[in-house]
């Protein structure tokens, strides 16, 4: 199974798949769980590009990095792991690219799924978690949290509406793909209503 996690900076990513993970494991499941961007020493690298080179960096430009990260991720990472038949959690996907570089940076939405699916070769998840936070509260969560910020935290709140606007989209567009869980819950209570999505789709 490959369940992705998707939503806002600071909405509780990391920590919802890896309550997951502990989830599948207690079940005897063999569980892969991974990042983009960054998910290979590969994606290490780009990652280190995308959030932190001091250089503008031109939105389509930024387009394609990501979706090297993701094909080389998806290529070397995720299919061989969903071959052996492990459980992939995921924190992002595509849809961060279609919510951050097509809403965020205003390019076609379209154009940027069309470019993720093809490096991926159409490996689309079966389920996929959007923890939905208003971004001026997950930015109190981050500002608590940590110490270095990348280039995407310092873009304006409106470019995080947009973020946000743009999952809830796609979530809307997708009903039986996604389930939209209100982030400001407390952790447990996200938890407990992810694993009972998860355990009524096994
Ligand atoms: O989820 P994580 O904290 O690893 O994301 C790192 C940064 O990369 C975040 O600021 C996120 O907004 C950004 N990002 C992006 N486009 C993507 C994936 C992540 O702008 N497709
Ligand atoms: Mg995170």
């Amino acid at each position: 199974r490959f369940i992705t996690f998707e939503g806002g900076d600071g909405a509780g990513k990391t920590t919802q798949s890896r309550l997951l993970a502990d989830h599948f494991a207690a079940q005897g499941r063999t569980v892969v769980h991974t990042r983009e961007p960054g998910g290979t020493d590969f994606g290490v690298e780009v990652r280190e590009i995308v959030l932190h080179s001091r250089s503008h960096i031109d939105p389509r430009a930024e387009a394609l990095l990501y979706a090297a990260d993701r094909a080389h991720h998806v290529a070397t990472v995720v299919r061989p792991a969903l071959e052996r038949g492990d459980v992939v959690l995921q924190d992002r996907y595509f849809d961060s690219s279609v919510a951050y570089q097509g809403a965020g940076r205003v390019l076609d939405a379209g154009q940027i799924r069309d470019l993720s699916i093809w490096a991926v070769d159409g490996l689309l998840p079966d389920l996929t978690i959007l923890l939905d936070l208003d971004p001026s509260a997950a930015r109190a969560r981050l500002d608590v949290a940590r110490t270095r910020y990348d280039r995407l935290e310092a873009e304006a709140a409106e470019f995080h509406e947009r973020v946000r606007a743009a999952f809830l989209d796609l979530a809307a567009a997708e009903p039986e793909r996604f389930l939209v869980v209100d982030a400001a819950l407390p952790v447990e209570e996200i938890a407990r209503i992810v694993r009972e999505r998860v355990d009524a789709s096994a």
